[in-house]
């Protein structure tokens, strides 16, 4: 017998399923009005002809920057946040040929968004994830897309977004490959933080600042690196509800330049990580005012608030062949010294 929380997990994922077919069926309907779409691609072919979407990619393992470019094929990515960065992340990682691409996002499309890249206007009213679907089937069909009109912060949805990362793979069952934050607020990183540090899973956070400005990225290995938890922002750790700081009428700046820029960085580190090339950052700033980039290791704080991390500091720990995260690794006090004088 199913308990109600198992029936509620499967009434919602059998809403997706519906909202998944009606919107593949608009796009399909659209599609068949206005647009040319490619056929599938078997298989990536190195080819050099006009014709060949793949030939410029595949032309990296020619140069000897990546042995097997075919294997991005094989990864999914969920991306969390469809907006300024989240949207040119997918549009990015969509024309790379990615596998498979899950993205999240509880918001529509706006006019206000018109001063940032990938979405239209005529896509006002939209969910930003159907737009962005329809956008990016429309780019590369070669994709799977599988999209979640939701908010992952409320516990339904929660146990629905733990439940895609797990199973949610290119190959059904199995996990994603990866999770990018790309959200705005200190409440969706820390449900991705928390879902992330008790499945082990690895992730990169992204973030822009609210006077746009400046920008990081960062890769998070639970247990091995610093977690969101393990540094936690002053608004976190003093348990402030980051509602009440937003005064009406007063909206954060933002400029496609910079978003551009944290999401150009973020999918590098994102293919250097899949498909094994250069080094992969553990953390890069973006300063736009002096075009300084800084970038630094955090090990993980054996005193973070989250006792997953601290669980999986101690399995790193009694796995790991003594390895650590870089040579420029430094403890938290030192790191926190640094950023008061950037
Ligand atoms: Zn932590």
């Amino acid at each position: 017998m199913a308990t109600v929380e198992e029936l509620k997990l499967r009434v919602r994922e059998l809403e997706n399923e519906l909202i998944k077919c009606k919107q593949k069926q608009s796009a399909m309907d659209k599609a068949h009005n206005q647009e040319q779409h490619r056929p599938k691609i078997d298989k990536m072919s190195s080819e050099v002809v006009d014709s060949n979407p793949y030939s410029r990619l595949m032309a990296l393992k020619r140069m000897g920057i990546v042995k097997d470019y075919e294997k991005i094929r094989t990864f999914t990515v969920a991306v969390v946040g469809v907006g300024g960065v989240g949207s040119v992340t997918a549009e990015m990682l969509t024309r790379c040929g990615i596998g498979k691409l899950i993205l999240f996002d509880y918001d529509k499309v706006e006019l206000a968004n018109m001063n940032r890249l990938f979405f239209q206007p005529h896509q006002a009213g939209l969910s930003k994830v159907e737009a962005a679907e329809h956008t990016l089937r429309n780019i590369n069909p070669d994709v799977s897309f599988e999209t979640h009109n939701y908010n992952i912060t409320t516990m339904d949805n929660f146990a629905h977004f733990m439940e895609r990362i797990s199973f949610g793979g290119l190959e059904e069952g199995k996990p994603v490959d990866l999770i990018l934050s790309c959200v705005d607020n200190f409440e969706a990183r820390m449900a991705i933080n928390t879902a992330c540090n008790e499945l082990g899973q690895i992730w990169m956070e992204s973030g822009v600042s609210e006077n746009a400005v400046s920008g990081h990225i960062q890769l998070i290995i639970p247990g091995e690196t610093a977690c969101f938890a393990c540094a936690p922002p002053l608004i976190v750790a003093a348990n402030i509800d980051e509602k009440t700081l937003k005064r009406e009428g007063v909206c954060a700046a933002s400029l496609p330049t910079t978003m551009g820029v944290v999401a150009g960085i973020l999918v590098q580190n994102v293919l250097k990580y899949l498909l094994k090339f250069g080094t992969v950052s553990h953390y890069l700033g973006y300063n736009a005012m002096k075009d300084f980039f800084p970038t630094m290791a955090m090990k993980a704080n054996p005193q973070c608030n989250d006792r997953y991390c601290r669980m999986q500091q101690e399995e790193y720990k009694n796995t790991a062949s003594g390895e650590t995260v870089g040579e420029t690794e430094q403890s938290l006090e030192e790191l926190m010294a640094q950023m008061r004088k950037l």
